[in-house]
Parts: structure tokens; sequence; C-alpha cells
């Protein structure tokens, strides 16, 4: 550029323009931003040129230029004169217009009042202009006229040249650090890891991702290398695939893997390298991916999958229309599709015939975002037949939230059915059967238990008719078959022979177990025998058939329950469990009514037998009474006419003859004790008359001791007793017991004189007596012995007694429920009898 010298002083002025220039250029290269470019170009316009304002306007991005930088002029001006430009933006060749007096020049006519306004007189244009063209202007104000040419112009000139490289430069310089911003902000947001390494494997660029996943921050990284920032082994595999993409040139893809604060990352890394500015490769740049949690989801719908595929349910997606989108093996199993025969078909293809309003509706559901729960219902399969389901239908939602679809997950509930079914009927006959059992138990009269049998099993099975045949033993050891109908009248069978024991009806004699046939007439078993081949004419017509043996505890077979209906499939798996239970009940029970036939029948025979006895002790009594009572006036008149014959000739006969006669008048005399004794035992059989009184045993023995009193003083015996309890039992029986005892006591005592005691305590509803003495006392092992009729230990010569006395005290304790025996006795020690009687009622 010519910088011509300004008329004057032309070296101070040539001097001058060269500092403004100067100047000009430092403050340029200095300038932070466009302001201060603009700040620094007015300066040194108004420094080069006579103009005492300027200003410096720019086409901004609408097209419209604007004041960008003014010295000395008013908003008002700026305001009217904004907008005007004698060259349109990006206008080329575009030269500086000078105005020496604006308000002779008309075309700016429409300014005149503002330039007076202004006290502008003179101005000058000079285009700002770069390749592009015209980009902005500047303006020089003269307050008069003045006419700018030569070096003012050209030091213009020269200035607007290089303010328009300045602003260009600036301007590029400034969109390339936003540029390079916007960069680092796409970086920074991005959620993959971005950085460039140079060749020597320093960072010069991470982005916000590295810094946070690393935990490094961009400042640290800088100028690091892997080695700074990683374990060993993870920076040498870093570094062994940067070598390698900076030698082949090619980018690299591959996963790689980082630790970071919560573990192990896994990444997809491409690698690549960059060039410098001089086209020769400058580094390595990598972008990594973090596939973490991809793997992760990866793994989860793999599983999902695996579950999905191996479920027992079918397990099936549709959209909104319907339309089955997925099919697991489940879904096969239960349809008996595949699932190239259902994807992309509606799923209507499962409802059943009656239900085809409901899957629309399950899909208007869905369609609300409602989930349907275990709804049961019924589908079709590929083979026809229609299934129980359990239906579970949630919707499907897209990552945003909307509906797109249901999967529904359907159970084939037809084995719980079947189970709920079973379980209910088991329940039933278990029901049925404990109802059925006590009434069947306590029917003890065998014919009407087998009636009742065949009534309830008949009508629990709903059959139309049951037959109960049941063998039965006569007397004779002959056995035959009673049989109980039900549903028929008797008249029905009454001509027809009893069921043998052919293939139908064996099993059932023969006990082995239910037989159940939905048609009789189908089956192998059925008519192979004559002479009937089947049902006798006549017979009911039964097609549906059911027996049950009835078996005893012992395993003995009673009887066959038999069911009959004329339509076939009429007893189900529930009926036959119905029967078994009944049989089982019936068998208990005609074993119970059996026993109970039996007890009665022995309770008979023992009361017949008792009543003979009773007979026969009644004859025996009444004779030994008779014998004795009448024996007694004969034997009297021996004894008296023995004496009269001793009294009257005895001194005359000789001693052999006295002999006789002294035989004759013992034996007499023997006979009459015994005949009495006799008499006393016949009278102690026989009750008592009337219910026992209470007795004061203490009156009694009082009463025995006076009877006694002789032998007692005889014997000069000393007797004692202690308190006796009041007891149950009539006065005479228990004055007997006492007087047998105490002259046993008194008859057969030793060489010292008797000392005997009487004792008696009430426990437990009884009295216990006891009669002790010092006597001569006897071997316990005869002490059972004693107590029978004429036992006696000892010879007639030695003691007189006929062995009643203690059988006597025997029958009447036991006639009063009582017992007696010895409780203590040894030869030359004494004895103690004892007896046992009812205590006194309170
Ligand atoms: P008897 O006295 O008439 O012989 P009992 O029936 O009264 O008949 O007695 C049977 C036998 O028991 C007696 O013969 C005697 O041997 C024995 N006996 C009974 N009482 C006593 C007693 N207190 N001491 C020893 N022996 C006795």
């Amino acid at each position: 550029m010519a910088i011509a010298a300004l008329p004057g002083s032309p070296g101070d002025v040539e001097v001058r323009h060269l500092r403004t220039l100067y100047q000009l250029l430092s403050a340029l290269t200095q300038a932070q931003n466009l302001q201060e470019v603009y700040e620094a170009a007015i300066t040194g316009l108004l420094e080069a040129s006579a103009a005492d304002r300027s200003a410096i306007l720019m086409f901004d991005d609408d097209g419209v230029i604007r004041f960008h930088a003014w010295r000395g002029l008013s908003s008002e001006y700026r305001q009217a004169v904004t907008g005007h430009s004698p060259w349109s933006q990006g206008a080329r060749n575009a030269q500086p217009i000078v105005v020496p007096d604006v308000f002779v020049e008309t075309t700016l006519g429409e300014y005149h009042d503002t330039f007076r306004r202004e006290r502008i007189r003179a101005v000058v244009m000079i285009p700002l202009a770069l390749g592009s063209g015209v980009f902005g202007k500047f303006m020089l104000y003269y307050p008069e006229a003045h006419e700018c040419q030569g070096d003012e112009l050209a030091m213009a000139q020269a200035i607007a040249s290089h303010v328009s490289i300045a602003v260009e430069r600036k301007r590029s310089e400034l969109a390339r650090i936003e540029s390079e911003k916007r960069l680092q902000a796409i970086l920074d947001n991005s959620s993959t890891i971005i950085f460039m390494k140079d060749l020597q494997g320093r960072y010069i660029l991470v982005n916000h991702r590295f810094e946070e996943l690393f935990g490094v921050s961009k400042k640290e990284a800088m100028g690091r290398t892997d080695h700074d920032l990683f374990t060993p082994e993870l920076a040498e595999t870093y570094r062994v695939n940067d070598k390698t993409v900076v030698e082949t040139g090619e980018p690299l893809s591959i996963e790689e893997r980082a630790a970071h604060v919560d573990g192990i990352h896994t990444y997809i890394s491409i690698k690549f390298p960059f060039e410098g500015p001089d086209g020769k490769p400058a580094g390595v740049a990598g972008i990594a991916t973090d596939i973490t949690e991809r793997k992760h989801l990866e793994m989860a719908s793999e599983r999902l999958a695996a579950i999905v595929e191996s479920s027992d349910d079918a397990i099936i997606g549709k959209d909104l229309n319907g339309i089955i989108q997925s099919w697991n093996k489940g879904a096969e199993r239960i349809f008996g599709y595949t699932a190239d025969e259902t994807v992309g078909q509606p799923i209507s293809m499962l409802a059943a015939p009656d239900r085809r309003n409901e899957m629309p509706d399950l899909l208007g559901k869905i369609r609300q975002g409602q989930r349907i729960d275990h709804f049961d219902t019924l589908r079709l399969t590929k083979d026809g037949r229609t299934i129980p389901v359990s239906l579970t239908v949630s919707p499907v939602r897209d990552p945003s939230g909307n509906i797109i679809g249901a999967s529904k997950i359907a159970r084939d509930i037809s084995s719980r059915r079947d189970y709920e079914k079973r379980e209910q009927e088991a329940r039933r006959t278990a029901e049925l059967l404990n109802r059925v059992g006590p009434q069947l138990v306590t029917e003890l009269d065998l014919d009407k238990l087998v009636q009742s049998v065949t009534d309830l099993a008949t009508s629990l099975v709903s059959a139309e008719f049951g037959a109960f045949f049941h063998n039965v033993v006569n007397e004779q050891g002959d056995s035959y078959m009673l049989y109980s109908l039900s549903g028929v009248p008797r008249e029905a069978f009454a001509s027809f022979p009893m069921p043998r024991s052919t293939d139908l009806f064996g099993p059932t004699f023969r006990g082995e177990g239910v037989v159940r046939i939905d048609d009789v007439t189908q089956d192998s078993r059925y008519g192979k025998n004559p002479p009937y081949h089947g049902m006798p004419k006549g017979h009911l017509p039964v097609r549906s058939y059911l027996a049950a043996p009835v078996v005893s505890r012992s395993g003995e077979v009673l009887g066959g329950l038999f069911f009959g209906h004329s339509e076939t499939g009429q007893f189900t798996e529930s009926h036959e469990a119905i029967v078994m239970g009944i049989a089982a009940q019936a068998a208990i029970a005609m074993d119970n009514a059996r026993l109970f036939e039996r007890a009665q029948w022995a309770q008979q025979e023992l009361q017949r037998s008792n009543e003979e006895l009773r007979r026969a002790n009644q004859d025996l009594e009444t004779f030994a009474y008779s014998a004795s009572h009448d024996l007694q006036e004969p034997l009297r008149n021996i004894a008296i006419s023995a004496q009269l014959l001793q009294r009257s000739s005895g001194h005359q006969l000789e001693a052999e003859q006295s002999g006789f006669l002294k035989t004759i008048l013992t034996g007499a005399n023997r006979m009459t004790g015994l005949l009495q004794d006799l008499l006393a035992y016949t009278h102690a059989t026989r009750y008592a008359e009337g219910a026992p009184p209470a007795t004061d045993p203490g009156v009694v023995l009082g009463a025995v001791l006076e009877n006694l009193a002789g032998s007692i003083a005889q014997a000069k015996a000393e007797i004692t007793w202690g308190d006796l309890p009041t007891v149950n039992i009539h006065e005479s029986r228990l004055a007997q017991l006492f007087q047998n005892l105490i002259s046993n006591a008194l008859k057969y005592r030793s060489q010292e004189a008797p000392r005997i005691h009487v004792s008696g305590n009430e426990r437990d509803g009884w009295c216990a007596f006891s009669v002790s003495d010092n006597g001569i006392g006897l071997e316990m092992r005869y002490a059972d012995q004693i107590f029978g009729l004429f036992k006696r230990l000892h010879s007639r010569d030695q003691y007189v007694g006929s062995g009643i006395g203690l059988s006597i005290c025997q029958r009447i304790v036991e006639q009063y429920g009582g017992r007696i025996w010895v409780e203590k006795s040894a030869p030359g020690e004494g004895s103690t009898f004892a007896f046992t009687l009812p205590a006194r009622v309170r």
C-alpha cells in the first residue's frame, strides 16, 4: 500500500501516518475481540484524517447495516441512519465515496435534517471488504465542507483494509473458538468416552465422561500417558492397541475393559489414527462406549428368554390388534400349535366357541393399562379340545410408556381342576361315610343292617337298583346265601337263581376288590356262562355295573354289594370309593352284629344254666332239710329206746352186749349233732329275707358272748374287742359268724387259757373283721381247705365237730358279697380268721 504524504508539512505527516499505522497494527494484533479491533480502527482513523468523528458499521446476520463502534455521534443520528449503505452486502469492487458537502449531494436529501442537527457537513464512506465482498463500512464525519482526497483518503483506505483483515481474522478465530467450545460441549455431553493421544501416547483431549469414569480431571489427564493413569496391565493393553492403529493407519474396533469406581466396565472402543496439519499421523483418537449395562441387559434378556422358553406355561405376546407376536414352547405344548403356525395370526384362533367376546374385552382392558390376574377361562386347542386355563395378561409398553401390546401367560389347569374335583368328591365321600358309619355300626340286628347297607349304598351311588348277597351258616353248619334288595321289589328277583362264581361275580365273592364296568354287555367277562349266556330273560336291564366285596376283619368274605343301572357309564371313581367305604363299614357293622348275636346267645345260655343250678341247689336244700328233719324223729326214738334198754336191763347184759348198746347210743348222739349242723347249714344257705339292715356288731357280739358264757367260763377264756364298724348284714347272720369263729377259737385252744380278740375296721366301703386266738393254730397250706363242707384237720377223738362251721361262715359272707380267709396261722401259734362285709350305706 502506498502511503501518500498529506499536504502541509510532508515529513511530519508521514511520520504521523506511519506511527498511526504502527499503533493500529499493534492494537489489532492485541485485540481480544472485535470491539477492540473497532476501537483501534476508529482511533487510527481519527488520527490519520481531518475528520472529527468516525464510526464503523457492519452488516449483521439479518443483512441490516448497524453501528458497531463510533465516536462523537448522537443516538438519534445513529438511529436515523442505521440501515443506510451505498453498497449492498457482499458487493464487489466497492469504492470509497467522498461527499465534500452533504447539503449539495441530492441523493442524501432525506438525511439533510439529520446532518444539520448533528452538524455534519462532509462525510467519507469507505467500504470494508474482502474476498466475500462488502461486509461493513467506515464513516468519517466533518463539521465543515471538506474534500477528503490524496493521502488522507489513502490512509483511511489503508486502515480500512487492515481492519477488514483483522476483523475477518478475529471473526474466524472467534468462530474457531466457538466451534471448539461447541465441539467440547458435544464431546462433554456424550455418554461415550472420547479422547485423543499424540504419538507419544500423551492425552491431548479427553471428554467429561472420561474424567467421570476414570476419576481424573482434564487437567490431570492432559499430557499424561496411560501408564500415568492406569494399572500397568491395562496401560500396556491400550498402548499395544494404539500402536496397531498408528502402524496400520486403520481404525480398530475392540472390546476393552476398564476399572471404574463401581467395578469393571466393558467398552466397545473404536480407535482411529488422526493426522496433523502436515498430513502425517499425529496420534490416536478413541471413542469408547460403555456396554456394561448393555451386557447386563443382554444377559438378563437371554436369561429371560430361557425362562420363557422353558416355562410350562404358555407365554404369548400379542399386539393391540390381537395379532400373535411371540409363542413359546409352553404354548406349543398346551395348545398344540408351533410358533410358525401362530405368529402373525389373530389370537382369536384360541378362543373357545362360547367365549368369542372375551378376547376383545381383555384387549380393551389392556389398552387402558389394566392387568388381568389369574382369570380362569376356556381355550381351544389345535385338536379342537376345550381346556380350562388360568390367564394372566399384562400390558406391554414401549420405552416411552405407550401400551403396544399384551403379554399373556396361560396355565393349563385341567389337572388342577381334576385334582380339585377329585378332592371335593373324596371329601364328600368321607363326609357321607362318616355319617353312614355310625348309623350302620349301631344297628345290631343283622337283617335290618344288611337292608340299610343296601339302601344307603344304592342311593349314595345313584344306582337304579342294588343288592347285597351275603353268606349265612345255619345251625347245621350249612352255608347258604341271603340277599337284600333296594330299588326293586323282591319279586323282580324271586325267580332267578343266586349269582354264581362266574367271571363277572367271582372276583366279588372271592373278595378280590371292586369291579366297575361302564357297559356290562360290552365286557369280555359277561355272557360266557350257560344256560343264559348273559342276563336271564326278564332280568333287570343292567348296563352300568358296580360290585364290591364285604370282607370281615378276619378276612372272611361276608358277601357282596352289587349295583346296576340301565344306562351306560353311570358309576364313577367316586362311587367306587363310596361303595368301598360302605363295604368296609358294613363289614365292621356285620362283625359287630354277629358278635352281638353270639354274646346274646351266650348270655341266654348262662342264664339258663344258672337257673338250672339254682333249681338243683334248691332241690338239694329241700332234701337236706327234710332229710335232717325227718331223720331226727326216728333217731330220737333209737336214742331213747337204747337209753331205756340200758336203764332197764343194763345190769343184766353181758359185757359185749353192753358195748353194742353203747355204740348205738354214741352213734345216735353223733348223728343228732350231724343232723343239727346240716340243718344249720341248709338254713345258712338260704338267702335272708329283705335288704340287709345296718347292724351294730357290738350288740351282736354281746349276745353271742352271753350265749357262749358257759363254754367261756369253762375254758377260763379272756375275750376282748375293739371298735367295730356298723355293717350291712342281717343280725342273725352276723351272730352265726361270730358264734362259729369264737367257738372254734375256744375249741382249738392250746394248754394256755384262751385269749381271743375281735377287731374291725372300715375301708373303701367294706368292713373287715378279724377273730384271733392263741390256740393250736394250723398249717397255712390247709387254709383254703378248711372252708370246705365236712373238711376237718382233726379226728373226732381229738376234737368234736362235723367240719361244717367254716362252710357255713363262707356261705354267709359270700351271700353278702364278702370274703372269708385265714389271715395268719401256724401250729402252736394261734390263728387269725378274717372276713369282709359291705359297710353301712351312708
Ligand atoms: P369243726 O370245728 O366242726 O371241725 P369247722 O368247719 O368249724 O369244723 O372247722 C374245720 C377245721 O378247721 C377244724 O376241724 C379245725 O381243724 C380247723 N379249725 C377251725 N378253727 C380253728 C382254730 N381257731 N384254730 C385251729 N384250727 C381251727
